[in-house]
């Protein structure tokens, strides 16, 4: 057995699928959440979730790191403070690092909908891509299908809504930028995960607003960008705070042009996606 490859433990009679990345001590493994996990690999990045707050959220994430294996060192090695309960290979493989009811530090600083403890209230997943630095490239068919079957699952035993189903742009629009535009969401959807609607066509002319502008129509599109659960503060002013959180739609929800502008589409498409929202779909923001 080459020395990369750890014991998974005492009962264990199969060596690891996939090797342990250097400088990962073995852990105690434990038996994984879902049944579509083929390996675990048991992180030390965890704590509590606050106050018992028992998930109902997926936070999709790509691991933006130029190797399988830089990117479980950075999941998996004590110290990074990084983890995520699950990863998804580029081939399709599911590995689980962290149990669902303990607390992954996948988010960082972060809101939705009011609340900005997002790793208490979440599962996060890391999907393995290169990401924007590294060349971004296509997500695999193959992975899209594994992350499907995951969070199908995940939604099914946790009862998590569809419009709790978002990528760590969406709570983190002034730093994050994954899972990125080429994320399927429409695929996503189409296979009862999360919420997507067909973006309103891009059709040139009619009122944009950008960053610069002032007024009522800023507030209104803020307003709505909030009550949809963007972290977004409504000002009237459209500046670059607004300009990030618009991109961030745009990644999600209207990816064909992402420039932070919001255009007829753009516009069209955020009150498509109000008007399906569940009337119930912000109960910590709707105290405030
Ligand atoms: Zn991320």
């Amino acid at each position: 057995m080459p020395a990369s490859f750890a014991s998974a433990g005492p009962e264990s009679k199969q060596r690891r699928i996939v090797p342990l990345p250097k400088g990962i001590v073995a852990m105690q493994t434990f038996i994984p959440d879902s049944s579509v996990v083929s390996d675990v690999i048991p992180s030390p990045n965890f704590g509590e979730r606050n106050k018992g707050r028992q998930p109902d959220m997926i936070v999709l994430h790509y691991t933006g790191m130029p190797d399988v294996e830089s990117a479980l060192t950075r999941l998996c090695k004590a110290g990074t403070e990084v983890s995520a309960h699950y990863v998804v290979l580029e081939d399709g493989r599911i590995l689980q690092c962290v149990q669902e009811a303990k607390r992954a530090w996948h988010a960082g600083v972060a809101k939705w909908a009011g609340e900005d403890d997002i790793n208490s209230c979440s599962i996060g997943i890391e999907i393995i891509n290169r990401g924007h630095d590294w060349g971004y490239p296509d997500y695999p068919l193959r992975q899209i299908a594994a992350v499907i079957a995951l969070c199908r699952g995940i939604i099914i035993r946790r009862g998590i809504a569809p419009h709790r189903v978002l990528g760590h742009s969406d709570v983190a629009p002034a730093r994050k930028k994954d899972p990125g535009e080429k994320f399927p969401w429409r695929s996503l959807a189409a296979s009862g995960v999360g919420l997507f609607v067909e973006p309103a066509r891009i059709e040139p002319g009619g009122e944009t607003l950008k960053h610069g502008a002032e007024g009522e129509n800023v507030r209104a599109l803020q307003q709505a960008l909030a009550d949809y659960g963007y972290g977004i503060a409504v000002s009237g002013k459209y500046d670059h705070a607004t300009a990030e959180v618009v991109t961030a739609f745009q990644r999600h929800f209207r990816p064909e042009k992402v420039d932070g502008i919001a255009d007829t589409s753009t516009l069209a498409t955020l009150h498509a996606l109000l008007g399906i929202l569940p009337a119930d779909a912000h109960p910590v923001a709707a105290v405030g």
